[in-house]
């Protein structure tokens, strides 16, 4: 394998979270307590496998499983008739990519109800033409109808689903209605938003659907680096936003589970995780930094020699607006799949040729002869 700098390694794309709250022991003993529930399971359950490794250690060379300061977070947050559940998605979600494993359905279900963007980040495929010029055809928003099939396909068989991923989900007016749709079927729904278009109606929705993470994407703590980075931003609206959301919580929705988290972009020397925090603690339960990905146009980039496997295509699924299925939105111009749903469903596509033929590929040393994989440092 060549020797590479620059990887975005996916699974520890969170370079530091500040304001995670919850009582790591607290939550360990609560596991704890399941002992008895969890040594009827089968040793290949993956939430068994998970108990072994907070609890026994085991033999077994290769990704252990340990509690991340969000994930002590989340569970915090679930009753503990969910834990187990919980513990069987996050150990595929985080374990399966490393020990390359496929069953039946992705730990993640990514679906975007919009691929329009009301922003133009310098760091964001959205400033690609090709991608936001409607002449291309890659801009829509997902019909309601299409949405409800996909939840209906995958309810009781994934527990996390994103609701984001190449365009701003809230430029969707059925967000609302998509929102009540998940309402209670999955264990970790998250939404992310620039809060632009975060009117009252939103903030409802969101609240009332209990879904588990909402996500503000915001790179500064201050003008005019915020609109430098955030292009077509503005920050003084965007607070106006969170601020009335926080009041409708609190007012109205004084039990409600809901994590806000503020989610930065590590993009420039300007920006400081202390001045984030310091900013956004009053507004946010978590703020946090993730790995700059560049993923502004991968396909003229340079080839970057990288020869690991993609850790996604064993982590995640993508749905388009239009039902296009994409193995990640690093290719965002979808040139990697032609699977469509729901002429295949999402199992099938999960475990069908693309997929299998991507995974043999990265597995057997040819990522270099993908596009865009060999211009791409995810691992
Ligand atoms: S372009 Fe290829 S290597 Fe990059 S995230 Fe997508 S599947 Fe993985």
């Amino acid at each position: 394998m060549m020797s590479v700098h620059g990887m975005y390694d996916k699974a520890n794309s969170i370079l530091d979270i500040r304001g995670a709250t919850a009582d790591k022991m607290q939550v360990l003993s609560r596991i704890e307590g399941l002992r008895a529930e969890i040594d009827q399971l089968q040793e290949t359950d993956p939430a068994k496998r998970a108990f072994r490794d907070l609890f026994i250690g085991s033999s077994d060379s290769g990704a252990r499983f340990a509690l991340r300061d969000h994930v002590i977070e989340e569970i915090g947050r679930i009753s503990d008739d969910e834990v187990i559940r919980y513990l069987r998605y996050r150990y595929a979600y985080e374990v399966f990519p490393a020990d390359k494993v496929v069953r039946k359905y992705p730990p993640l279900v990514q679906i975007e109800p919009s691929s329009i963007c009301n922003y133009r980040c310098v760091f964001c495929y959205q400033a690609d033409s090709r991608l936001s010029d409607k002449r291309h055809g890659h801009m829509g928003v997902m019909p309601i109808e299409l949405f409800r099939e996909i939840i209906d396909e995958i309810e009781g068989e994934v527990e996390a689903i994103s609701l984001a991923s190449r365009g701003e989900p809230t430029v969707n007016k059925q967000l609302p209605e998509m929102l009540a749709y998940v309402s209670g079927k999955f264990l970790a729904t998250k939404v992310n938003t620039n809060a632009y278009l975060l009117d009252q109606k939103m903030a409802r929705a969101i609240l009332d659907a209990d879904i588990q993470t909402l996500v503000f994407s915001a790179d500064a703590a201050t003008e005019p680096l915020y609109s430098k980075l955030r292009v077509n931003g503005n920050l003084e609206r965007v607070m106006q936003n969170i601020e009335r959301f926080n009041d409708i919580k609190e007012r109205e929705y004084p039990h409600s589970r809901l994590i806000t988290r503020v989610s930065g972009v590590r993009f420039s020397d300007e920006q400081s995780l202390d001045e984030m925090e310091e900013h956004w603690k009053n507004f946010v339960d978590q703020v946090t930094f993730v790995d700059y990905n560049p993923w502004g146009n991968v396909y003229e980039a340079e080839k970057k020699g990288i020869d690991e496997p993609c850790s996604d295509l064993w982590r995640r699924l993508f749905v388009w607006w239009d039902g296009r299925v994409a193995p990640c939105d690093v290719d965002y111009l979808t040139t990697l799949s032609e699977e469509k749903f729901p002429s295949s469903s999402i199992s099938e596509i999960w475990n069908g040729e693309m997929y299998q033929s991507l995974r043999e590929r990265h597995m057997n040393g040819e990522r270099q002869q993908l596009e865009p994989c060999s211009r791409c440092v995810v691992v």
